[in-house]
């Protein structure tokens, strides 16, 4: 089945300049990507987008990860992949959640380390089912972010919205 699925190179992948060597790895899946884009991480991003950990003892630190300022870096590059089971495809190359466990040939085990607070900093992110796919890709992009159609949209008027143009 095709199906879509967000990675999202983190922090300390980022710091550690390993943005081509990922998604080189990734480009071994053929799966196709469908939405890029660089971001800095606000708290209430990094807070909905780990909503179901909340209640972890290293929630807190996570937060701190995931919005930089672990790596004095608060730069992710989330990317929307496409394709044929697309979803296991990067789970696998990506590796387990926990960069000590992880196969050395995968993204963690290769890059990834466990902080002395416990924390496992393992450079990538990757959905783990499809709900959860589409819950992060509404997340972390808007529609016209995303170069093919991917879930259900409507068209609203914002007469009032405000935005950021060009000067
Ligand atoms: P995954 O990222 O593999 O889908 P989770 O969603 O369970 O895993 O966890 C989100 C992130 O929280 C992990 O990628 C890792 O950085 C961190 N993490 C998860 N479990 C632990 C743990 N037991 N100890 C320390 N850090 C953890």
């Amino acid at each position: 089945m095709e199906q879509a699925t967000l990675v999202i190179i983190k922090p300390d992948g980022l710091k550690k300049s390993l943005t081509g060597n990922i998604l080189t790895r990734l480009s071994e899946t053929k799966l196709k990507i469908i939405g890029a884009k660089v971001v800095a991480v606000t708290e209430d991003l990094g807070k909905k987008h780990y909503s179901h950990l909340q209640d972890q003892p290293f929630f807190d630190e996570l937060l701190k990860y995931i919005t930089g300022k672990l790596h004095g870096e608060n730069r992710v590059m989330p990317l929307v992949y496409w394709g044929e089971n697309a979803i296991n495809k990067v789970r696998e190359i990506a590796g387990a959640t926990n960069p000590e466990e992880a196969n050395p040939v995968t993204i963690r085990g290769a890059y990834g380390r466990i902080l002395t607070s416990g924390l496992f900093e393992n450079v990538i992110h990757a959905s783990s089912s499809s709900d959860e796919a589409e819950r992060e890709i509404k997340l972390w992009f808007s529609p016209v972010d995303i170069s093919r159609p991917l879930y259900p949209v409507e068209e609203i008027e914002q007469p009032s919205h405000k935005e950021k143009v060009w000067r």
